[in-house]
């Protein structure tokens, strides 16, 4: 049992769902699919389509941001100018994130042969 903490995939309370294989200190989660999903989708997949899915419409909005300024050239940004972009980017990934992890859940709902732990 672990001392209660966050899970680390959702924030809300750890329920005894732990891992270390691999990491200097021990994870943990609220549930056995927040476990599996830390562990297949971040310790041992590349990124999956979803998440390049995601990572292209964060893009979008900073290309959208660098359109407004008349910059393309990243170079020639000023640090307010970057800061903007940095926003743009992980603002747009906060806004889908939400939807590609309903989809995620759906997906493990429906296929519960999903939920095998690889270790
Ligand atoms: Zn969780």
């Amino acid at each position: 049992m672990s001392a209660r903490g966050l899970c680390v995939a959702c924030w809300k309370y750890e329920r005894g769902f732990g891992y270390r294989k691999g990491l200097r200190r021990a994870v943990w989660f609220c549930s056995r699919d927040h476990q599996v999903r830390f562990v297949k989708e971040f310790l041992m997949v590349d990124w999956t389509k979803e998440e390049d899915e995601m990572l292209l419409q964060a893009g979008k909005a900073g290309g959208e941001y660098l359109d407004s300024i008349g910059v393309t050239d990243l170079g020639r940004l000023n640090k307010t100018q970057w800061t903007m972009f940095l926003r743009c980017l992980v603002g747009r990934l906060a806004e889908v994130r939400p939807d590609w992890h309903r989809k995620w859940e759906a997906q493990i709902d429906s296929d519960p042969d999903d939920l095998a732990l690889p270790f």
